[in-house]
């Protein structure tokens, strides 16, 4: 039966669930608050460089996101296979993670005793409670895994504090290798031999982007959603109807009978909280830290360093402030004109508050003078492009299940309001469209 939805937030966790909806027969009306829709999706055009200020790529490993391609015909591209290797630094040096056994066991990321401690990790047992990502890995893998691997990856995703994140919620795939092998090792041989088997049917796990940027995919979605988006409307309050519910913007109002909200934590509390404070709570305690993205630019003899891959993390053990750094150019197809790279770097996280306080050029100044040294930098950039996220992603703390278990029990008392967005259920835009077909998948 056709149902008529209100969306408010036109980031890619709204946008892909009105368009599933509207793939179903639903009559959906989609409120964003800024000009223009895509939320995080920004992508910048300047002296022919392409910066993302948002997300760069994102892994196609959902399938929901070919769903959605082939439907607003557009067609991704894929990264450089060149791109695949990613570097992490360790005693000033840019080392390679390995790939393979061999390079494994070569690799000086890790020490001869840190390896050999990997043999022991089929046997150690499960944990009676829940962990965070830190105490997950360590009594798994150990504490050079922890330092030098999953703390940079950590840091790379959430520019989050391992010692904070919940490992089931945050990193629910590598905890689910627990739960059903009893061990990651055999758990992730497990998992090869099935895909291996399954001839490599399904998403391709390789990640994408568009030749015009990821913003491209908001803009389509925004082309083909047509009315049904209406943009510049900062919805101000929430109640329920005769109908279902009503939305309010200044003296204007919507009605329909489901109310989606694809919004951050912190707006969903203030449109909540007045028809129960008990959802205030648990949407409040999501913590989002400050991230700043700085895209530079150089000409290509400026860099010394070949730029062969997909960037490099910086664990937090060496003391350096940058969190990492990605090397679009080198990923993608004409992110930087000829004889140019581009260099993406992130600064900031759970771990160094202070960012807030520092204006743009001493944000510069210090990614430069970390990365300077190690990537062989003469010279200044040729462009510059200092991108603040005061509340940049969700972080899933320890609890965070809990919370939304106990919003759940709330919002049994509101039939028909949905949330939907990127602090659950995954970070990643190929998460969010994912979490937006399933919601639609089950609504009749
Ligand atoms: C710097 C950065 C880098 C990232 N890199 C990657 C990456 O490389 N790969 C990847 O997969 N993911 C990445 N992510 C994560 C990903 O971009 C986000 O998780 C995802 O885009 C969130 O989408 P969303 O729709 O849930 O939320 P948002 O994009 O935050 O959208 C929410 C929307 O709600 C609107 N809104 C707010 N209040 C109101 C209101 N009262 N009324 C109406 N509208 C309102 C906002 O304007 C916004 O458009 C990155 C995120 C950041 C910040």
């Amino acid at each position: 039966m056709s149902r008529s939805y209100l969306i408010v937030g036109g980031g890619i966790s709204g946008l892909s669930t009105a368009w599933f909806l509207r793939q179903r027969g639903h009559r959906v009306t989609l409120l964003e608050a800024r000009e223009e829709a895509g939320g995080n999706l920004r992508t910048e055009h300047r002296n022919g460089f392409l910066i993302e200020r948002g997300p760069n790529s994102t892994l196609n490993n959902r399938p929901a996101l070919g769903t959605l391609f082939d439907g607003l015909g557009i067609t991704p591209v894929e990264a450089n296979a060149a791109s695949k290797k990613r570097y992490v630094l360790r005693d000033g040096q840019l080392h390679a993670l390995p790939m393979s056994p061999g390079s494994f066991i070569r690799t000086p990321l890790f020490s001869a005793s840190g390896k050999l401690r990997l043999l022991a990790e089929p046997f150690i047992g499960r944990a009676p409670n829940e962990e965070s990502v830190a105490e997950f890995v360590e009594r798994r893998l150990g504490r050079e895994f922890l330092d030098w691997a999953i703390n940079p990856f950590v840091s790379g995703v959430y520019a989050g504090d391992p010692a904070q994140l919940s490992a089931r919620a945050a990193t629910a795939k590598v905890y689910a290798l627990e739960r059903d092998h009893r061990s990651l090792i055999l758990g992730m041989i497990n998992r090869m031999l099935f895909h291996k088997h399954r001839g490599g049917a399904g998403p391709s796990g390789k990640m994408i982007s568009f030749a015009d940027g990821m913003q491209v995919l908001a803009a389509r979605l925004q082309e083909v959603l047509g009315e049904d988006l209406q943009c510049g409307v900062r919805v101000d309050s929430v109640q329920t109807s005769a109908q279902g519910w009503q939305v309010r913007s200044g003296e204007r109002t919507w009605e329909a009978d489901d109310l989606v909200l694809s919004l951050p934590a912190a707006e969903t509390a203030a449109l909540l909280a007045p028809l129960d404070p008990a959802f205030a709570s648990p949407l409040q305690s999501i913590e989002y830290p400050h991230v700043a993205s700085v895209s530079l630019g150089f000409a290509r003899q400026a860099i010394k360093h070949p730029l062969d891959g997909f960037g490099f993390l910086i664990p937090r053990r060496t003391g350096v402030e940058t969190l990492g750094v990605l090397f679009p150019s080198s990923i993608f197809a004409g992110r930087a004109p000829a004889d140019h790279c581009l260099l993406t770097c992130f600064i900031g996280g759970a771990l160094n508050p202070e960012l807030g306080s520092l204006d743009d050029d001493e944000v510069k100044r210090r990614v430069l003078r970390d990365i300077t040294p190690l990537l062989g930098i003469s010279g200044d950039p040729a462009l510059c492009s200092v991108n603040r996220w005061p509340r940049a992603i969700p972080q899933y703390s320890l609890g965070h299940l809990q919370r939304l278990e106990s919003l759940e029990k709330i919002q049994t008392r509101f039939p028909g309001l949905h949330l939907r967005a990127n602090w659950r259920d995954g970070i990643s835009v190929a998460d969010c469209v994912q979490n937006g077909h399933d919601f639609a998948q089950g609504q009749d």
